[in-house]
């Protein structure tokens, strides 16, 4: 191969901090002047070069190492350079790196089962795609395919992907600048017990105000018309809203009544990050579809899907679905969805998972809550957590302004440089701080993050 093209793929793995400034400078040159960059201003960004990553950590070509405390962009479950995932991928590549959809293969078929039977009675197929966002289109045909309907209600703090069905359901201001998107979608408000849209002072009145809301714009869109209310189980990257009791078998009741779909955006909660298989597990609800990507296998390869029940997969019996990828269910990703959902059970992930959130996550993101003034409220599941940012406690004024375009976002800037600091990589959304690191984590590994978290947080109650 020519020099330059050599010289990249022949890099020695990188499992430990590296100085490697001709690497650092040919990956920053390469990136500046190539790479259009996801949701950025291309002129304001300055991507660190990673070299490597082995476990809870990653390195750049500057000597430091990072613990990944948001997992990527919580994806990356079982963490960097996992041999079983990255065994799985090699032995695949070696005997069919990828074969187009219309073939059955054999990891495709296995992954389809596995997930069928942890996703529990009631689903019996697997659609895959590429990510979760084309997860979400698929599943929005099939709701409307199957209902003969056409409207689909999401809420507006969410997140769904970034294209054109996903981003029209997504509710938080990403969605503006891809305006007027798709027909046929309405959004509500849902629930959020610390900034209640319905004045409510307690979770069950939350619930109870947020349902008789939903009934409410279902009744006045006209409920023949109403194909799905999609909603993420654990809303992600708007501010891990934990739903309050009875919020979603309240959903799930108003679904049946008026033969909805319940669709579970499962994207970021699926595959153990809650500490079950699915989120949904955690609550008394069932959906009819599930969509899924990220965790099913770390972001290994680019996987994703809808987990679908007998009733969908009827309509298209005898009825050609209409959607299909060139790269639905690639070998190649499914090795690793195989060999994740192995490991997950082989090392009992979710107990680990359940495990800390019990005796590290909630005692001590509370403890760091009592400590700062800064802090209006922790909460969380499993390992997925949530430190929301006050500039004043009674007031719960937010840190930095809901609507970040334009606005003063330097003390959430300062916080992160102080973590990085610190040698701990945080996943910052809007005025908090998430906290969902690699669910293979060790509880002295978490504490490591929360120490830097702990003095970042010191750092901003004095500029209070
Ligand atoms: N749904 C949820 C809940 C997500 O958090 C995301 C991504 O963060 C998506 C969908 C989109 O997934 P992808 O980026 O794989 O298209």
């Amino acid at each position: 191969l020519p020099d330059d093209i050599a010289a990249v793929l022949r890099r020695p793995p990188v499992t430990a901090p590296v100085t490697d400034p001709d690497a650092d400078a040919a990956t920053r040159a390469d990136d500046r002047g190539h790479v259009f960059h996801s949701w950025s201003a291309q002129s304001r960004i300055d991507p660190v070069p990673v070299a490597g990553g082995l476990g809870v950590r990653f390195f750049d070509d500057a000597g430091r190492s990072y613990l990944d405390f948001g997992s990527q962009l919580v994806n990356l479950n079982l963490g960097h350079g996992h041999p079983d995932l990255v065994a799985a991928i090699k032995t695949q590549a070696d005997r069919l790196a990828t074969i187009q959809p219309s073939f059955a293969s054999d990891v495709r078929g296995t992954l389809a089962r596995l997930i069928v039977e942890r996703a529990g009675a009631g689903f019996s197929h697997v659609f895959f795609t590429n990510g979760g966002t084309e997860a979400n289109e698929h599943a929005l045909r099939m709701a409307r395919l199957h209902t003969g309907r056409h409207k689909v209600l999401s809420t507006y703090r969410s997140y769904h992907g970034a294209t054109a069905g996903s981003i029209t359901l997504t509710g938080e201001p990403r969605r503006w600048g891809s305006e007027p998107g798709i027909p046929g979608v309405v959004h509500f408000s849902g629930p959020y017990p610390y900034r209640s849209p319905f004045h409510a002072t307690s979770p069950e009145q939350e619930t109870e105000r947020a349902l008789a809301h939903l009934s409410d714009v279902v009744t006045f869109e006209g409920p023949h018309t109403v194909a799905a209310i999609v909603l993420e189980t654990v809303v992600g990257t708007n501010g891990v809203l934990v739903p309050p009791p009875g919020y979603l078998e309240g959903v799930r009741e108003l679904c049946d009544r008026w033969g909805i779909l319940l669709v579970a955006d499962e994207v970021m909660v699926g595959f153990g990050r809650l500490g079950s298989w699915f989120g949904i597990q955690r609550f008394g609800a069932t959906p009819d579809l599930i969509t899924f990507a990220k965790g099913v296998n770390s972001g290994y390869v680019p996987l994703g899907g809808v987990v679908i029940p007998p009733a969908v997969v009827e309509t298209f019996a005898e009825r050609a679905y209409p959607g299909g990828l060139t790269y639905s269910g690639h070998p190649l990703a499914c090795a690793a969805g195989v060999a994740s959902i192995g490991v997950i059970e082989r090392d009992d992930v979710l107990g680990h998972v359940r495990r800390l959130e019990t005796e590290v996550f909630a005692p001590e993101l509370t403890a760091l809550a009592d400590r700062h003034p800064v802090v209006g409220e922790v909460r969380g599941l499993g390992a997925f957590w949530a430190i929301e940012l006050v500039r004043d406690r009674e007031t719960r004024t937010p840190l930095v302004p809901f609507n970040a375009a334009g606005a003063d976002l330097a003390p959430m800037l300062e916080i992160g440089a102080a973590c990085r600091a610190r040698g701990v990589w945080p996943f910052l959304a809007g005025n908090r701080i998430h906290v969902a690191p690699p669910l293979i984590s060790t509880a002295d590994e978490i504490r490591e993050g929360l120490a830097a978290i702990d003095a970042a947080l010191s750092e901003a109650d004095a500029k209070l």
